[in-house]
């Protein structure tokens, strides 16, 4: 599947920027299998599994919009939301739970997408990557350690949000050329709306597990968004 604007073979010297969680590697299940045995766990006598995942949603967005991004805040997440529907504050038991529940996050293994190394190698030698993530400092900055991937990209930004105000700024540090610069991720919201917004092109490799928060619709009527459905793929065009 690829809009007709942007395709047409290889290209050569591009400048290709590159999300980091659900695009390089797994991230959002990871999530998901601890919200699962949360579910499991707080079983409730009047709410079933999708009411307290409610719940749970409307407490992450807000917390989101006040905290941003990261296993720390997801934690705290599930604490408030056992608190409202137990209607008193989680104990220290339950709150030790809760980190036992999460520990595949807390531990930060790293899953990367199944051709992620070896695309990104080859893609190296034709073209200049540059690696844009959003959340914690420290806490993606271990991710990219433990992925191995580091080495591949010239330059690596961490930011709170990726909003259209991020991708401006980093073209003019970067003196971009907008024609030849392309954001690679799997977030609608994320990458590919404000990137464009920005004037930048874009990739678009959506994720088999998106989070719901991430939510938005991309234009398919936009022909600077390619839509790809695997990582390797992106061999065939750059
Ligand atoms: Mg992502």
């Amino acid at each position: 599947m690829e809009r007709t604007g942007v395709s047409g073979g290889q290209r050569t010297g591009q400048v290709l920027i590159f999300d980091a969680d659900d695009t390089l590697w797994e991230n959002n299940i990871l999530f998901e299998r601890v919200i699962d045995d949360f579910l499991e766990w707080v079983a409730h006598p009047t709410l079933d599994r999708a009411e307290i995942r409610a719940i749970l949603d409307d407490i992450e967005r807000a917390n989101v919009v006040t905290h941003g991004y990261g296993s720390a805040i997801f934690l705290h997440s599930l604490a408030e939301c056992l608190s409202r529907l137990r209607e008193r504050p989680a104990t220290e038991a339950e709150r030790r739970r809760i980190e036992e529940l999460a520990v595949a996050l807390v531990e930060r293994r790293v899953e990367l997408v199944p051709g992620v190394a070896d695309t990104l190698a080859e893609l190296g030698r034709r073209h200049h990557l540059l690696l844009l993530t959003k959340g914690d400092v420290d806490e993606q900055q271990r991710k990219i350690d433990a992925s191995g991937l580091g080495h591949h990209f010239r330059g690596t930004h961490i930011v709170p949000e990726k909003n259209v105000e991020v991708y401006r700024r980093l073209a003019i540090e970067q003196r971009l050329d907008l024609n030849a610069t392309w954001m690679i991720g799997n977030s609608p919201k994320s990458d590919i709306l404000p990137a464009r917004a920005a004037g930048l092109n874009a990739v678009y490799i959506p994720d088999p597990h998106p989070w719901a928060l991430d939510h938005a619709e991309i234009d398919p009527d936009d022909d600077r968004v390619l839509t790809l459905t695997s990582f390797p793929d992106l061999l065939h065009h750059f």
